[in-house]
């Protein structure tokens, strides 16, 4: 059976069924998503459906964040699909405006969520932080939601939009949701689908070295000496390109030398034309 799921495209009307909900007095979760959905992705809207009696998906191909040699065009589109697995995993509405609605004539404003945005993806992505952090801030000020929910497997993301929330006092609390993962490992992610099943097998070699790198700096090896081993051990792992391997502060993102605070290990790497990131927590054991 395909469940069909009430949908809306214009902030009006957005705003009048959240509005409706809030009348009566129910507590409202936003799940922003750009569709291709997978487990990851149902989780937040589980963990949504816990926090408040009223789920909103949004369904939004952002082009802003996209570079222009990304996989904007390219990238996996089936909105009847995306709308029948939110109403089985509880959502009540989708909110699947178009580039017209979101961006209207003249739209001329960015948010630029600072230093934090500028680490790790930043350099290699030019504008993609400003084109989420924008689209986002966007989404939760249409939404008036009071709860949002964000996937810890975009860790640099899910901080960057805290920062965004924090510094412009967005009332919404964010929320961020532990990394759904395969059974080797691998993070899901709607661009695994571009991975030729050769690619596929070198993926999980991603999280198994961030896995390792986080048990030695727990263990109390050193920071330094962790992260050249573990790229080492990325550049034989048969990935075509390494972004970027960093031990960081938890909340800042700056570069951590020595596990004083709680840590996160961040990668990126390529695989052919696909790129993937991952990135697991490091804390102090004591
Ligand atoms: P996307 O559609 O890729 O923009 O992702 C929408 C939301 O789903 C973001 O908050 C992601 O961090 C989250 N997400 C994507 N993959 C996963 C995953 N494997 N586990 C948990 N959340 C995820």
């Amino acid at each position: 059976m395909i469940l069909s799921l009430p949908t809306v495209r214009t902030v009006r009307d957005l705003r009048a069924a959240v509005g409706a909900w809030h009348a009566a007095g129910e507590r409202v979760a936003l799940v922003p998503t750009m569709g291709a959905l997978h487990r990851g992705h149902l989780a937040l809207v589980e963990r949504g459906r816990a926090l408040c009696p009223r789920v909103v998906a949004s369904l939004f191909v952002n082009p802003t964040q996209f570079g222009p040699n990304e996989d904007f065009v390219r990238y996996p589109r089936d909105e009847v699909r995306d709308a029948a697995l939110l109403a089985g995993a509880g959502c009540d509405l989708l909110y699947a405006p178009d580039v017209a609605e979101m961006y209207p004539e003249r739209f001329a404003t960015t948010v630029d969520a600072g230093p934090i945005a500028e680490r790790q993806c930043g350099p290699f992505r030019p504008g993609h932080f400003a084109g989420v952090a924008t689209v986002v801030t966007k989404l939760l000020l249409q939404s008036a939601a009071d709860v949002a929910l964000f996937g810890e497997k975009d860790f640099q993301q899910l901080q960057v939009i805290r920062r965004v929330a924090r510094d412009l006092d967005i009332p919404a609390v964010i929320e961020g949701v532990p990394t759904v993962r395969e059974s080797d490992g691998l993070a899901l992610s709607s661009r695994n689908v571009y991975l030729t099943p050769e690619q596929r097998a070198v993926a999980p070699a991603l999280y198994r070295t961030l896995t390792e790198m986080a048990r030695r700096i727990e263990g109390g090896s050193e920071v330094a000496a962790v992260a050249a081993d573990g790229l080492a051990t990325l550049s034989g792992a048969g990935f075509t390109a390494i972004d970027y391997l960093d031990v960081a502060d938890a909340e800042t993102l700056a570069p951590l030398a020595r596990l004083d605070r709680p840590g996160r290990i961040l990668g990126a790497v390529w695989l052919g034309k696909t790129r993937l990131i991952d990135n697991i927590t490091v804390v102090p054991v004591r």
